[in-house]
């Protein structure tokens, strides 16, 4: 295969691939080889596979907007009961922030796996609705997405552009339902909230049934997402982890990548001959 060649993805563009020269023996090969060998695939990912596409994890104090806010302070759902104006300041700036963001080469790479049967699934702590523009079919938001808002009171429901409409509108920027007046809550999991169990349960069953799971861009720490990789291994299933920096699962990791997540994902995708 020529060096620098591109993947592509109907309706995704074209993505170039760097000339990264790989052993057989390389971690990556053995990724490959592993996935190959596989009859299930599932891949789970956080914060950093978003990176690339201009998204700062907005959990890490200090990175991106409100600098001088502490996010799990008023992107909680007691500040959104409380105070929805505030909640709302820092919600608007969020969504501004997500509108028009497109997916990188990383989210390319898992949907072109998945239209080769080489992946069977897709679990996202993500919100940002990045996994669904690049085309991954079988997606699992356990944190929920910023797709739509509704109604705590009377579960209506609206689109992502109908509450910014709403929002703009609204003298306290809070975006209320047309029915009851109450405001509007984004469909994402907030700090203080639990899982939605229906999300959860799918999650579980993909990590038990995966002879290998891809934990890309998490850093394994916020749970119960973070237990999931442990159901993979328990069931005798591959933990693999492309993510720079340490994590807590990195015992049980058969394989670890700490390069750029875009051109890990690049390589793995040109080594499974997707490219
Ligand atoms: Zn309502």
């Amino acid at each position: 295969m020529p060096a620098g060649g591109s993947l592509s993805v109907a309706g995704a563009g074209s993505i170039p691939t760097p000339a990264l020269a790989e052993t057989a023996d390389s971690p990556l090969a053995r990724l490959a080889e592993l996935i190959r060998e596989a009859g299930s695939v599932v891949a789970l990912t956080g914060a950093g596979i978003s990176v690339p596409s201009g998204i700062p994890d907005f959990r890490s104090p200090g990175t991106g907007l409100w600098r001088h806010v502490n996010p799990m302070e008023v992107a909680h759902i007691d500040a959104f009961r409380s105070d929805p104006e505030r909640f709302w300041g820092f919600y608007g700036e969020r969504f501004a922030m997500l509108d028009g963001t497109r997916p990188n080469d990383a989210h390319r790479a898992l949907v072109a796996m998945e239209r080769h049967e080489q992946l069977d699934g897709v679990i996202t702590q993500n919100v940002d609705m990045l996994h669904r523009k690049a085309g991954t079919r079988e997606l699992v938001e356990v944190h929920g997405s910023i797709a739509t808002c509704s109604c705590q009171s009377c579960s209506a429901s609206v689109s992502l552009e109908q509450a910014r409409a709403l929002a703009a509108d609204a003298r306290d920027g809070v975006p209320r339902c047309a029915s009851c007046g109450e405001p509007l809550k984004p469909d994402v999991v907030l700090f203080g909230e639990l899982l939605p169990e229906q999300a959860l349960g799918r999650a579980r069953e993909l990590c038990e049934a995966a002879q290998v799971l891809l934990c890309i861009g998490s850093s394994l720490e916020v749970h119960p997402v973070a237990g999931l990789p442990l159901l993979t291994h328990q069931a005798g299933g591959t933990v693999a982890i492309i993510t720079q920096g340490p994590t807590p699962l990195d015992e049980i990791a058969a394989v670890r990548l700490e390069g750029d997540v875009e051109d890990e994902l690049r390589a793995l995708a040109r080594a499974l001959s997707l490219s």
